[in-house]
């Protein structure tokens, strides 16, 4: 059984429990019972539910991690339907506040212009992100970026230009950015695939393994199509590729 099934299941469940407001109790009844008695996939299918919800607005997930006050039974029941007709489960996967803190703290001393960093802690709210910024930041100067998925998508466009107009820092600096937009969103073998893809010219294999990673549409002109492949952009080029 899915993770999927097992949120569908639940959103059945729940939906038609008799009372209107329905509790974290209830939830987390509703997952064991949808995952059959497995307690194991209904945690699991938990811990899905709960990642969906903090991709949509962060600390979310909150209700159904306490004991907390009912919520409405519809809602919820629309919330676990919601987050098992994600696409392959990809939001799902999205990483968490504390699994971004950590990798924020492994990466950095790799991260030498702090490009890496830049994007992951982008993701954090303001309570995790505290310790990263500089003193007299407030929460109200503090914007997360909730909807990972759009900043991913809106990113790959930007670094179509790069690799377009042959910008070689800007590129490579786009492509680091655009394997954590990957990772953030849970997304390990997209991230692999771009670490096996070669770089030259302008990282434009690389950009396309993500492209390929996400379903995202890649340039159709003639260009574009060599670049990705590792070619230069025209045979003759003189603004790079052959450099
Ligand atoms: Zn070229």
């Amino acid at each position: 059984m899915t993770l999927q099934q097992t949120l569908r299941g639940a959103a059945d469940i729940v939906g038609s429990l008799p009372h209107a407001r329905v509790s974290p109790v209830d939830l987390g009844l509703a997952l064991r019972s949808a995952a059959g008695g497995d307690y194991h996939q209904a945690q699991a299918a938990l811990e899905a539910f709960a990642s969906y919800l903090d991709t949509k607005a962060a600390g979310s997930s909150q209700w159904v991690r306490e004991w907390s006050k009912p919520r409405s039974r519809d809602e919820v029941a629309a919330e676990l339907r919601a987050a098992s007709q994600n696409r392959d489960g990809r939001v799902m996967a999205a990483r968490t506040q504390d699994e971004i803190v950590t990798r924020i703290h492994a990466v950095g001393e790799t991260d030498l212009f702090g490009f890496r960093t830049e994007v992951l802690a982008a993701a954090l709210d303001f309570e995790h992100v505290r310790e990263f910024l500089k003193d007299g930041v407030t929460e109200t100067d503090w914007h997360q970026v909730t909807d990972r998925e759009n900043a991913a998508r809106e990113y790959y466009q930007f670094a179509l230009g790069k690799i377009r107009h042959h910008r070689g820092l800007s590129a490579e600096r786009s492509v680091l950015k655009l394997a954590e937009h990957a990772w953030l969103l849970g997304q390990d073998d997209v991230v692999a695939a771009m670490d096996e893809a070669p770089y030259p010219p302008y990282g434009a294999p690389k950009v396309r393994a993500f492209a390929q990673g996400f379903d995202l549409v890649w340039p159709g002109d003639a260009e574009m199509t060599r670049m990705a492949a590792g070619e230069p952009c025209t045979p003759g080029c003189v603004e790079g590729c052959l450099r």
